[in-house]
């Protein structure tokens, strides 16, 4: 007798990072420290509970407008999605649907290789060098697909644009994606070139840059014909992604340009002071131009350090895996949750003396 089990897929999830509640400092999954824009919280008192007895707009019209005039690109280039998440997903399922294996970096955001298992995409991981940056070289090949986190999680290091370029330049065989999670916190964005590169995708985010993660915004950039396919792709499996509210939210997070740079910066400045901060207590972290820092300590292993801090109610993150099992990504905080966490880290590592 065969089980019901039998017809049952069986995959291995992406692990998100903990969300505790209560009172901690959270700095383990990336999040904004600070509140979205103002005019969000203003649309959101406002909201009428009525309308949503109405289906949304199903091609997110208004945002992707708003989107069009913020970048400077058409509409007819902008897909958007719940989160960034649903947006490489579905670029997964639309764009890299050929028989050759696309190419991604072995340490980069880890749920590229579970949209690889889930969609059944063959895959290669590419190493990245010692220092961990990525070399363009290395990719050299005839790929099905090639995705790059620029600048990378968990390293926090950004390919420069030139290099950028060239990987899209030498992939003309298939669509490269650069996902562009943490361009805002001081990378360069690749968008400027997806009028002279069609085989290119740009993903962005609400979540990190514009406080936004719990209302599960993002979208991509490129080439029109390309879009639609991806579009094509989303209307064959659900035709209502982003509900009423996240559009309204996401339309008045693009309102305020100030708003939005000015936390960009705050958040760049405290990076660059904890980059100080940490390395006079023995961390050294590569140069970030995202959220968040790459840290490993002198002396002390980077796990033992994760549950000290725990105890404190300080989270940050750590993975058990090869080449970064030493480490800890650190989100960058306010001010005073990153003053804690010195705290917290100069009496675990007196402790350890
Ligand atoms: C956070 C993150 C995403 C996804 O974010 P969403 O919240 O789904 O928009 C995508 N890529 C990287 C590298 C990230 O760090």
């Amino acid at each position: 007798m065969s089980s019901f089990f039998d017809n049952i897929r069986r995959v291995t999830p992406y692990v998100p990072g903990e969300q505790p509640e209560g009172k901690v400092i959270k700095l383990n999954t990336n999040e904004n420290p600070y509140p979205p824009a103002p005019a969000v919280g203003e649309i959101l008192a406002a909201t009428d509970a009525d309308l949503l007895k109405k289906y949304p707009e199903a091609d997110i019209g208004s945002l992707v407008r708003e989107l069009s005039k913020t970048y400077g690109v058409k509409p007819s280039q902008v897909f958007v999605g719940v989160g960034s998440d649903d947006v490489i997903g579905m670029i997964f399922l639309s764009c890299f649907a050929g028989e050759k294996p696309i190419a991604f970096p072995d340490i980069t955001y880890s749920f590229y290789d579970v949209w690889a298992e889930l969609f059944r995409v063959p895959y290669r991981t590419i190493p990245l060098k010692e220092d961990y940056t990525i070399d363009v070289n290395d990719y050299d090949g005839d790929w099905g697909g090639v995705i790059i986190a620029n600048p990378n999680a968990p390293t926090s290091i950004e390919l420069p644009i030139s290099d950028v370029e060239e990987l899209v330049k030498r992939h003309p065989e298939c669509i490269v994606v650069i996902d562009e999670a943490y361009v805002d916190f001081g990378g360069t964005s690749a968008m400027p070139l997806i009028e002279k590169y069609p085989n290119l995708l740009v993903t962005q985010t609400f979540s990190k840059s514009r406080s936004l993660a719990g209302m599960r915004i993002g979208f991509a950039v490129g080439n029109e014909a390309v879009i639609k396919a991806i579009n094509d792709v989303k209307y064959s499996y659900n035709s209502y992604t982003l509900n009423r509210t996240a559009i309204t939210a996401g339309v008045a997070s693009l309102s305020d340009p100030e708003y939005f740079k000015k936390t960009c910066e705050r958040v760049i400045r405290t990076r660059e002071a904890a980059r100080a901060e940490l390395s006079k207590l023995g961390f050294s972290c590569p140069e970030s131009k995202t959220n968040f820092l790459f840290a490993t300590h002198e002396s002390i292993p980077a796990e033992y350090i994760q549950k000290e801090l725990k105890k404190r109610d300080i989270y940050v993150r750590y993975w058990n895996k090869p080449r970064i099992n030493n480490r800890l990504r650190i989100t960058i905080g306010t001010d005073e949750e990153m003053a804690a966490l010195y705290a917290a880290l100069k009496e675990i590592i007196a402790s350890c003396r």
